[in-house]
This record gives C-alpha cells, sequence and structure tokens, in this order.
C-alpha cells in the first residue's frame, strides 16, 4: 500500500535488532486518519468473508483493530498479556515470546468474547517471527472459532512468520512488506 510505504520511508527509523521504530504514526502517538485508511484498506481485502469479529493483542493492536472495526461493523477484543498464571477455567490462554523484549509471557481471552460461530479477523500491527499471531490463531482454535485470515500493517517478510502463517493455511494480508532494512541505507520493500 503505497501510502503507507510512503509513511514509512519518511518517518521509520531503522533500530538496532532488527527493529523498526515507527513511533511518530503506529506505536506510540497514532495518525487516526492514516490507520483509518488501513482499516479500509482491511476491509476493502476482507469484505465479504461474514467477519464478525476482529481479535488483536495490546497494545499496539487496539489502536489499529478499532479504526478497521467500524468498517465492518464489528467488536474487537483483545488478548491480554497476563503476569500472573491462569489457572482459572474461564480464559483461554496460550503462549508468545515477545520479539521486542525477548520475554515470554501468557495472553490470555475471556470464553465470553470468543465462540464457535465467530468468524475472526485478526489484526496487528508488526508480523516479524510470528510468534504473536500464532499465538493468537491458538486462542481462536481453542475456542473453536474460524480463522478468516490476518491483516497486518507491516511485514518484515524476511524473517520467518510469514511462511509459518502461510504454512498454518491462513490467509495473510500485509499492508507493508519488507524486503530488508538496514541502518544506514533504510527499508526496501518487497516488489509485487
Ligand atoms: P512476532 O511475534 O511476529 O515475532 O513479532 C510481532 C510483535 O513484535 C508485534 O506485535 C510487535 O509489537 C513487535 N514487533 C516485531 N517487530 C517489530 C519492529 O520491527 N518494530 C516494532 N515497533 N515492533 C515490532
Amino acid at each position: 500500500m503505497k501510502l503507507l510505504e510512503d509513511r514509512i520511508v519518511k518517518d521509520g527509523i531503522v533500530g538496532a535488532g532488527n527493529v523498526l521504530k515507527v513511533d511518530c504514526f503506529l506505536n506510540h502517538q497514532i495518525d487516526v486518519a492514516l490507520i483509518s485508511e488501513l482499516g479500509k484498506e482491511f476491509y476493502r481485502r476482507f469484505q465479504g468473508e461474514g467477519i464478525n469479529k476482529i481479535l488483536t493483542i495490546e497494545a499496539s493492536g487496539i489502536g489499529i483493530a478499532c479504526l478497521t472495526a467500524p468498517y465492518f461493523n464489528v467488536p474487537v477484543v483483545f488478548a491480554k498479556k497476563s503476569k500472573t498464571k491462569n489457572i482459572a477455567g474461564d480464559v483461554y490462554v496460550s503462549k508468545v515470546t515477545s520479539f521486542t523484549h525477548g520475554t515470554t509471557h501468557d495472553i490470555i481471552v475471556s470464553k465470553k468474547f470468543l465462540n464457535k460461530n465467530d468468524r475472526v479477523l485478526i489484526i496487528d500491527d508488526f508480523l516479524a517471527r510470528g510468534q504473536a499471531l500464532l499465538g493468537l490463531i491458538d486462542l481462536v482454535e481453542a475456542a473453536g472459532a474460524t480463522v478468516v485470515g490476518a491483516g497486518i500493517v507491516i511485514e518484515k517478510s524476511w524473517q520467518e512468520g510469514a511462511k509459518l502463517i502461510r504454512e498454518r493455511g491462513i490467509r495473510l494480508e500485509s499492508l507493508a512488506r519488507i524486503a530488508s532494512m538496514d541502518v544506514d541505507t533504510g527499508v526496501t520493500f518487497v516488489k509485487d
């Protein structure tokens, strides 16, 4: 998506450890008009699929999901990152190792908010090694619901996440696909 690629080139900062910082429009300050355009694009790609729920993960996914949901006219559910052990039976639990922090934690969703009739679109900001997305897919599958697809704002295509998700047979739509990035030379995109 050209609008997004242009914004990444203009404002993205390539940091150490394969991390792209997009704090000024996505991860800290949010450019609502831009993210709303991304939501419209997710709708264009996934409309007609009977999606009745959007699932994301706190924190950065929430804003994107909430600016996407109005196009589908569906609610947003976000998985919570839990530091305590969850033994209660009223939540679905999966494990995620954070790409940016390197720590592993449980993610949870209340059983009240995911059920077997749901057709779920999963939304997140980045796809790197795929751990966040695989954790979210686990939660949907634990509920017996259907993953219609995954909508990602920025895919770092050289990392294994995209391949892992496609191998699971999940439809993946990434609005910007980064082929490579370098502190000195910046970002290059996958050419479709
Ligand atoms: P994965 O689980 O696919 O390895 O990583 C996805 C998660 O890690 C995203 O939810 C995002 O929060 C974070 N992440 C991965 N790569 C980047 C990056 O380059 N920049 C930022 N800001 N976050 C990232």
